[in-house]
C-alpha cells in the first residue's frame, strides 16, 4: 500500500492527473490479462494522453460562448434550401478551416443560420480546433472596450488566436463608423490566419449602408470572400412554424 500511495505522489507530482484516474483499472486488468511491462506503460500513456484531450475540448467548449448547444442530427435539411446535406458533410473534413477559408450563410430570420454555425463550431472542437462565437453586437462592445476593461481584452486576445471565430447576426443593429472600423481592423487581423464563419440577414450590397462607409465596407468583404464558401440560404422560418404549430 504504501508503495502504491508513494507512486500516486509521483503521479501528482508530474501532474499526471490521467493516469492517476485510471491506475487502479489498469493494473487490475494488467494483472489479469498478464501484460507486457512495455504495454502497461503504453497503455498508462494513452490514458495520460486521453484525459487532457478531453479537458482541451472543455475547456475549449466553454470558452467558445455558444448562446446554445446545436448539433445536426436532427437538423431538417428538407426545408431550407441553399445547402445540402452532402454540403454539410463535406465541410465536416474541416480541410476549409485548416485552409483559413470562411464560411458566410445569408438568409432570412428563423431559417438555421445560427444552428448551423454552432453546430459546426461544436464539432470542430471535437476535431480538436479552438472556436470563438459571438453576436455582432457583443464582439464591437469587446472590441471598443478591449483597451480598458481586462475581461473584454482577454477574450478580444483569445479571439485573435482563435482557429475558428463565429460572428452571428450582423445586419439586426446598425453600426457606427468608428465601430465599423474596429471590425474591419479585426477581420484585416484575421485575414488568411484563420476561419470565420458570418451569418447575416442582410446580403453584401445592403452591407455598406449598414456599416456607413462604403469604401471600407467593400475593403473589408474583399478580404471576408477571397477564400470564403457563400451559402445563400431560403426556407421558411423554424420559429414561425413552431409557434404556429404550438397554437
Ligand atoms: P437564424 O439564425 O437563421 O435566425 P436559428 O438558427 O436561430 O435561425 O433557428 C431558429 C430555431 O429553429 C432554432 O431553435 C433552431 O434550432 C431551429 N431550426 C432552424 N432551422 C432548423 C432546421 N432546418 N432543422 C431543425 N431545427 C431548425
Ligand atoms: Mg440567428
Amino acid at each position: 500500500m504504501k508503495k502504491y500511495q508513494q507512486t500516486v505522489s509521483l503521479l501528482d507530482n508530474l501532474k499526471l492527473k490521467g493516469i492517476i484516474h485510471s491506475l487502479d483499472n489498469e493494473i487490475t486488468e494488467a494483472e489479469e490479462k498478464k501484460v507486457s511491462y512495455l504495454s502497461f506503460l503504453s497503455v498508462l500513456l494513452n490514458s495520460e494522453i486521453a484525459y487532457r484531450t478531453d479537458r482541451r475540448r472543455k475547456r475549449n467548449l466553454a470558452g467558445a460562448h455558444f448562446p446554445v448547444e446545436k448539433e445536426l442530427d436532427n437538423f431538417d435539411f428538407a426545408r431550407l434550401k441553399g445547402i445540402t446535406k452532402s454540403d454539410l458533410a463535406s465541410l465536416m473534413d474541416f480541410v476549409w478551416l485548416d485552409n483559413h477559408t470562411n464560411l458566410l450563410f445569408f438568409g432570412p430570420p428563423g431559417i438555421g443560420k445560427t444552428h448551423l454555425s454552432i453546430a459546426i463550431g461544436m464539432k470542430a472542437i471535437q476535431m480538436g480546433y479552438t472556436v470563438c462565437f459571438e453576436r455582432i453586437a457583443t464582439l464591437i462592445k469587446l472590441l471598443k472596450m478591449a483597451d480598458i476593461q481586462r475581461s473584454a481584452g482577454f477574450r478580444v486576445n483569445r479571439l485573435l488566436k482563435t482557429d475558428l471565430i463565429i460572428i452571428d447576426e450582423i445586419g439586426y443593429t446598425p453600426i457606427e463608423r468608428k465601430e465599423a472600423n474596429l471590425f474591419f481592423n479585426l477581420i484585416s487581423e484575421l485575414y488568411e490566419k484563420a476561419s470565420v464563419i458570418i451569418t447575416s440577414n442582410k446580403k453584401f450590397d445592403a452591407w455598406a449602408e449598414m456599416m456607413g462607409d462604403e469604401i471600407m465596407t467593400v475593403a473589408m468583404l474583399d478580404r471576408l470572400l477571397h477564400h470564403s464558401r457563400v451559402f445563400n440560404l431560403s426556407g421558411e422560418s423554424f420559429r414561425i412554424k413552431k409557434s404556429t404549430k404550438e397554437v
